[in-house]
This record gives C-alpha cells, structure tokens and sequence, in this order.
C-alpha cells in the first residue's frame, strides 16, 4: 500500500476514534498523571524565548485508542509515551519559568481538548505523536495548519527536532500544511490566535529509530 492510501485510512481510523472518544465523556475523568511510568527522555528547552511564556502541550490519542505502537525501546503506544514526555516538558519549561499546562483528548476528542487550550490562551502549542508506517521509514516531521504564525512555530520546532536527531536528505520530512479533512489537519486548524503545531519525530515502528536520551527545543 502506498503512503498516501495510508494517510487517507489513518485520517478516517482517527475520524472514528475522534468520535468514539466523545462518545465517552466518562473517559476524561479518567486522566491520571503516572508517576511511575519510565523517564527515558529529559528535555532541555534551551534559550528560552520571551515569545513563549506559556505553552500548552496537548497529548496525542487518547487512552481508548492509543495510536500507533512503539517497538522496544519504546514498547508502548504514542498516547503512553507522550503522556510522559509531556510531563517531562512541563516539568522542564517551570524549571524555566515557562507556564505550562498539559491538555488530553480523552472523552471530550480533539475539538474539546482544543477549546480548552484556546481558553487557558498560551503563547504556543505542540501536540506530541510518533510516526508509523511499514517498519521500514525513518524520519522526522512537524504538521501546522492554515492560521497566524504556526508555519514559524512549527519552521523552529522541527529545525530543533532534526538537529536532535542529526537528520539529513529524507530523514528530514520537513514541516506539512494539513487542512481540515487531511491526516492531523483537524489538530492544528483549531487554534486561529496561537501557533500550534503537531510532531511526528520519529517512527516508533522503526527498530533502529530509538527515541532520543533528551528533546532539546529552542522555543524562540
Ligand atoms: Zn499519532
């Protein structure tokens, strides 16, 4: 199958579990922040900007579907592993000052999670995934949608992510425009006032590609 038929199917298998998790608003009272989940990464967010003084993390999926699944070293779902990068990320941006708030999917689906960023009204957003396709692709890429100044945010975001993981020729996938009805484009066309971006930093299907011992991010 090639990558494009993919993306249609991904886009409308998470179309589904979109409205599944809606379906489900019992789900959000479910959240719990682990503290025993594994602490792989340490992130560095490097020469902090005066632009971002509040970043909202949204994590990707949700715990009813937890996206794609890692290999080892990973060996869990993206919903999983993200919940602890982003726990991780917030506590590295306090330590520098930065506010920073968590946001999940789970019962309330991507437009719920959105509206509650767009109400806390951060300066910049992420939404943490991982890639998957044929076990075969490496890779690194950042999606932004159509509004404001995401484009940049999303620009600065995958040129820290490609230095991180030393990417070059096709490893670097570059940053993708995605409107409403592509894969992610429902993620980052919610937010019209605030950049926000989604990353895909590598692929957790990829035995080679092991995710990184930190995520250093220059947020300028
Ligand atoms: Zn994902």
């Amino acid at each position: 199958m090639d990558e494009k038929k993919l993306l249609k199917l991904l886009h409308d298998a998470e179309e589904y579990e979109d409205a599944l998790d809606m379906l489900h608003p019992e789900d959000a009272l479910d959240i719990h922040h682990s503290k025993s989940m594994l602490s792989r990464d340490t992130v560095q967010l490097e020469s902090l900007g005066s632009s971002v003084s509040k970043l909202a993390v949204v994590v990707g999926h949700t715990k009813r579907s937890p996206g794609a699944h890692g290999v080892e070293p990973i060996s869990m779902h993206e919903y999983f592993w993200n919940n602890q990068l982003a726990q991780q990320i917030q506590n590295t941006a306090n330590s520098q000052g930065v506010d920073c708030k968590i946001f999940f999917r789970d019962g309330i689906g991507i437009l719920g999670a959105y509206r509650n960023v767009a109400s806390w009204l951060p300066n910049a957003c992420i939404e943490l995934h991982f890639n998957a396709y044929n076990g075969r692709v490496k890779g690194t890429e950042t999606l932004y949608g159509l509004y404001g100044e995401s484009k940049k945010w999303a620009d600065a975001v995958q040129n820290a992510m490609i230095t991180l993981y030393e990417r070059s020729g096709t490893n670097d996938r570059g940053i993708k425009l995605r409107k409403i009805g592509e894969r992610g484009g429902k993620n980052v066309n919610q937010l019209k006032e605030i950049p926000s971006c989604l990353i895909e930093p590598f692929f957790g299907d990829e035995s080679s590609e092991q995710a990184p011992d930190s995520l250093s991010v220059k947020w300028t």
